[in-house]
């Protein structure tokens, strides 16, 4: 469900329009909030859109604060701040009930939160992983959306991992179960991965397009440990301080993933994705 709630945001984001003012305020805001950062060295500012109790704010900070220390050490140095919002949720069955990413000038991620949430609540979550992950590599474009979720999906707990709430062992059958299960929406042997994502998109069925997708990163990552001793985390610590701020879209990500490596792996991966039937690609995963 909140898979769900994050594309749709996704989308709506994309067609929305900020006017002048709200940017100049959350410019000068930010510019304020930034001064104290250099010596913190934090690299998040705070912004909360709906109010909330101090004590609340200070246990939001910790979490996300803790998650972005995880998501530095595992995925390397974000090249830039990044604006935190945070909005009151009326759902109170789930710490976070919604989170999205802008990935414009402020770098901005949003989520809503549960005003009763704890601590150990909040950080056990993965949704702050998984908007993060989003951050470490530029918007790809809506035609490789199966490739920007994929990527969240998968490295959200490859953060998590480090968090100590999955081990390798977890992680592995966690990823390629779902995968696997997500094989039945993808047998239209007509269709290429890419093209069988959007139509699975149009239906609203986004759970099958992030696991599916994340099955991509899975496949890399295992072709990197064979063949060049890396794990997919190795390659973009060395993408956010090459290329992150470099690229702008899909095949420049592709391409530089392929020179960090001096292979071909991610080029051979991607025309598999995007030439192929798909169900030649999901066969891969039994
Ligand atoms: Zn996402």
């Amino acid at each position: 469900m909140r898979q769900l709630c994050c594309i749709l945001a996704l989308l709506t984001i994309q067609a929305c329009k900020h006017d002048g003012t709200d940017h100049s305020k959350d410019a000068h805001q930010s510019a304020e909030i930034e001064d104290e950062l250099v010596s913190s060295e934090k690299g998040l500012i705070w912004h909360y859109d709906d109010e909330f109790e101090a004590s609340q704010q200070d246990i939001y900070e910790r979490w996300l604060t803790d998650v972005h220390e995880a998501c530095t050490v595992t995925l390397g140095e974000y090249p830039f701040d990044m604006n935190v919002h945070f909005h009151k949720s009326s759902n109170r069955s789930v710490p976070v009930s919604f989170g999205h990413t802008r990935r414009n000038e402020f770098n901005e991620l949003h989520f809503y939160v549960n005003p009763e949430a704890t601590y150990d609540e909040l950080i056990a979550d993965w949704t702050a992983q998984h908007e993060m992950s989003h951050h470490s590599i530029p918007f790809v474009g809506k035609k490789f959306q199966w490739f920007s979720e994929g990527y969240a999906t998968y490295m959200s707990r490859r953060i998590m991992i480090l968090q100590g709430f999955y081990t390798e062992e977890s992680f592995d059958s966690l990823y390629l179960n779902n995968i696997i299960d997500k094989k039945r929406f993808y047998s239209d042997s007509t269709l290429t991965f890419s093209e069988a994502s959007a139509k699975l998109f149009k239906q609203s069925n986004y759970g099958a397009v992030y696991w599916a997708g994340s099955g991509f990163f899975y496949k890399a990552d295992q072709l990197l440990q064979e063949h060049h001793n890396m794990r997919m985390e190795d390659v973009i610590k060395k993408y956010q301080d090459c290329c992150r701020l470099k690229d702008k879209n899909y095949r420049s990500v592709i391409r530089s993933f392929d020179e960090i490596i001096n292979s071909d792996i991610f080029s051979t991966l991607s025309d598999q994705y995007t030439l192929a039937p798909c169900t030649e690609v999901m066969a891969a995963f039994n």
